[in-house]
């Protein structure tokens, strides 16, 4: 895949990974836009953050356009900001080609916090990509993992596939629903209910409010869920003014403790860091296997196995071999 960023000599991707991970946003910026890039630099600046990583708690936020993620995710920043902690936001818009802050640009609530220095947010679009999502979104976390954030948020519109794949990049997901929008039986359908760690009912300041948490409640009630494993809890809030938010953030720092005494926060990050590495050995194994048209070994192969020289197998083993 063509690198499109600039090139960047390796001292320079030391100098940007040693001025991020002391809350340069700027150089952290750079270093996101290397991975949305897809640069040849990533290898050494994975490298070189390896060790400043894991430190932060990564929540995941997913649920139906609409429903008010991005005003939750704004409420959060600002209650984790009056504890002090710096905030990172990754905006993840698995449907869109544009990136760099379009996604966001324009939702009010979260401006609040654009000179805010504790706080980054930056949206990433995977459309298109070669495994887009699962192979970039991982690294960009990682590197913002890195740069010091204690909390990092993200969050994705709600298409099917993607929110679950969020869901197994976070170590606590709320799944987000509202009021009247029989968003829930739409989760229900699409799988997401099991990877709920926490169900937020927003927009409890609307009528048919009570009827969605009480309709959740019904449903857990239904799940079996294995003796000390953790039973989600339904949060009401009302994003738009805070109610609820404090709430919100004392079920999360539960789940962390949970996560953490059970043993599930180190089984969550190994099963991240599998799919990290496959996703990444997949897309090498792609490139290499690809070539560049009409020189590659793979055109080379196909001729002889097209002629009958060779069988699929032993040319398959030759490619990767
Ligand atoms: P997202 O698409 O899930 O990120 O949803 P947004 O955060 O952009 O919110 C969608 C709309 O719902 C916006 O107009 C918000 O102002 C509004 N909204 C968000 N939270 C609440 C709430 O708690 N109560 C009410 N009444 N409206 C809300």
């Amino acid at each position: 895949m063509a690198d499109l960023s600039p090139a960047l000599p390796a001292p320079a991707a030391a100098e940007l990974v040693a001025a991020a991970s002391k809350g340069d946003v700027r150089a952290l910026a750079r270093l996101v836009s290397l991975v949305e890039n897809r640069s040849p630099q990533l290898r050494l600046v994975m490298q070189l953050i390896a060790p400043l990583t894991g430190g932060a708690r990564i929540i995941g936020l997913t649920g139906s356009p609409g429903v008010g993620k991005s005003t939750v995710t704004g409420a959060l920043i600002r209650a984790y900001r009056s504890q002090q902690l710096r905030v990172g936001v990754l905006a993840v818009d698995p449907t869109s080609p544009f990136s760099g802050g379009a996604l966001l640009g324009d939702r009010v609530r979260m401006q609040d916090h654009a000179t805010d220095e504790g706080v980054f947010i930056r949206s990433m679009a995977s459309r298109g990509q070669l495994g887009g999502l699962s192979w970039a979104t991982p690294q960009a976390l990682r590197i913002m993992d890195a740069a010091g954030f204690d909390v990092i948020l993200i969050e994705t519109v709600g298409v099917g596939q993607a929110e679950v794949e969020i869901a197994a990049l976070a170590d606590s997901t709320l799944v987000v629903v509202a009021p009247g929008m029989g968003d829930w039986v739409q989760a229900a359908k699409a799988g997401i209910l099991e990877i709920a760690d926490i169900f937020v009912v927003n927009k409890s300041d609307r009528p048919g409010a009570q009827e969605a948490v009480r309709d959740l409640r019904t449903m857990l009630a239904m799940a079996r869920f294995a003796e000390g494993s953790w039973k989600p809890p339904i949060v009401a809030t009302t994003a738009a003014t805070g109610e609820g938010i404090a709430d919100l953030a004392a079920r999360l720092d539960a789940h962390g403790t949970w996560l953490g005494e059970s043993g599930e926060l180190d089984r969550r990050r190994r099963a991240r860091a599998r799919a990290e590495i496959s996703a990444i050995a997949l897309t090498e194994l792609r490139r290499r296997i690809g070539g560049l048209p009409g020189e590659s070994r793979l055109d080379e192969l196909a001729g002889r196995v097209a002629s009958g020289e060779i069988d699929p197998y032993s040319a398959a083993d030759d490619l990767i071999g």
